[in-house]
């Protein structure tokens, strides 16, 4: 299936007109049928007909699920404004997306600034594609919002690396077929530069995957722990002792990803429909309540603004930026926006929430959106360290006092 030729030459409308071609090909008409008739039980019925990873494959194939993308590698080029009106199309259709997040959201890009030629030709196009799911080998037991203290080690051997140590809070491991490995490489420099950056093959010999279970019940992420994994030197994603400025390309790019703003629609920035809460709250008359009102109100004003800012920041990459650190705004007020939504819907729902039938589905997904909800100020890093972030980094208030900074990290006290 061939990519389209010279997108980023046709005007807005001209896209929109050839994504709607491309749409009518690939999706089964039943598909079709309930969008155009805006018949929702109809598209319930179709979604059975796609088979998600299949699905998934074309719309990577095609561009469509990485819009912006190089032209170089395969994709379309697109321009942000551009991508903006894929999206919007995309959504209308309610068509199925990859959830390899953290490939497509943060792997992609700092592959993009930081890889090889060969990097890009080979993790790009399966990364969009969802054929190989990507995972972030970051945070450990004892360095979570301190990552830089990180003590997983690799020691190089001839052309290859040997990895010895353990992560944790590892979404997606369990599903992953490469992940984004940062591991100390020279302890004898202080915490920050003694560490690079690699591209780990899941399914190497060593490495091992736990799952961690979660309130929701899930089991996203995973402790993950490395015996003598071997990484070949190619599979280094740039210069040795760089690791954590190419750490902070994915870092930045996760906030941007976490703060929605790739989101076209203020309906799916907030993470939980304002318009189902909304629903919920007229059928069971709590509408009528001011306060509840007053509430709905303001989470709707909160969710435009998200949007509004989301807009600002994409309109800075859309000239060339590097997502920078007013990503933190944006990751800070999202998160903590989401949760308040969220306690807003259970309060609406009232009893409803400790108990439902198992036909009610709408009742489930609301429940395990709050919980999940719980997460959004933690991942990502947490909401103090975004608000430190901004302090220093966008406000230019003097930096919290740091007494580890400057010694050579084995030198640091450890309790671990
Ligand atoms: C759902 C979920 C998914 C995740 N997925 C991944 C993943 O895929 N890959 C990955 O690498 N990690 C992942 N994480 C880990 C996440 O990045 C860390 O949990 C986070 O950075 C916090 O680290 P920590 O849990 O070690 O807490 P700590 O750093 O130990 O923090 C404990 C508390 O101290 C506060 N604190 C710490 N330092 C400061 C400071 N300097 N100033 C003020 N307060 C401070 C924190 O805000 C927090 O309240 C995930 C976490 C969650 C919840």
């Amino acid at each position: 299936m061939a990519v389209l030729e010279a997108a980023a030459t046709l005007t807005d409308d001209q896209l929109r007109e050839r994504l709607v071609e491309w749409l009518r090909e690939n999706l089964p008409p039943q598909w079709v049928e309930a969008i155009e008739e805006g018949d929702d039980e109809k598209l319930h019925n179709a979604r059975e007909l796609v088979d998600f990873n299949d699905w998934c494959a074309r719309l990577g194939e095609a561009g469509w699920a990485t819009p912006t993308w190089p032209a170089e590698y395969g994709f379309l080029g697109l321009s942000g404004s551009q991508a903006k009106v894929v999206n919007e199309e995309l959504n209308r259709w309610k068509v199925p997306r990859s959830f390899n997040i953290i490939g497509i959201g943060m792997g992609g890009p700092t592959i993009m600034h930081w890889g090889t030629d060969e990097q890009k030709q080979r993790m790009l196009k399966p990364m969009a594609k969802h054929e190989e799911i990507w995972c972030q080998l970051f945070s450990e037991p004892g360095s979570g919002s301190d990552v830089a203290s990180l003590a997983t080690r690799a020691v190089k051997d001839g052309d290859e690396w040997v990895v010895n140590g353990q992560k944790v809070w590892t979404t997606l491991a369990h599903m992953a077929k490469w992940g984004l490995l940062v591991a100390r490489t020279d302890p004898d420099q202080p915490k920050h530069k003694g560490l690079s950056y690699f591209i780990v093959d899941m399914k190497a010999p060593g490495v091992e995957v736990r799952p961690l279970k979660q309130i929701t019940g899930d089991a996203e992420f995973n402790e993950v722990f490395f015996t003598d994994v071997r990484i070949p030197d190619t599979m280094r994603l740039g210069p040795e002792g760089e690791g954590w400025m190419v750490a902070t390309t994915t870092l930045m790019n996760e906030r941007a990803a976490l703060s929605g703003a790739g989101s076209a629609s203020d309906q799916n920035v907030g993470g939980g429909p304002i318009d189902l809460i909304i629903a919920a709250a007229k059928r069971n008359g709590s509408a009528a309540d001011p306060v509840v009102r007053q509430r709905l109100a303001q989470a709707t004003i909160e969710g435009r603004v998200i949007k509004m800012t989301n807009l600002r920041s994409s309109a800075a990459r859309k000239a060339g930026h590097q997502p920078g650190p007013e990503g933190s705004i944006t990751k800070l007020f999202q998160a903590e926006y989401n949760q308040r939504l969220q306690d807003l819907a259970m309060e609406i729902l009232g009893s409803k929430a400790m108990a439902w039938s198992p036909a009610d589905e709408q009742t489930e997904v609301s429940v395990r959106g709050f919980l999940r909800s719980r997460a959004n100020t933690i991942e990502g890093g947490t909401s103090e360290i975004m608000r430190n972030i901004l302090g220093e980094r966008v406000l230019g208030l003097p930096k919290e006092p740091s007494v580890d900074r400057d010694i050579p990290w084995k030198d640091i006290p450890r309790s671990n």
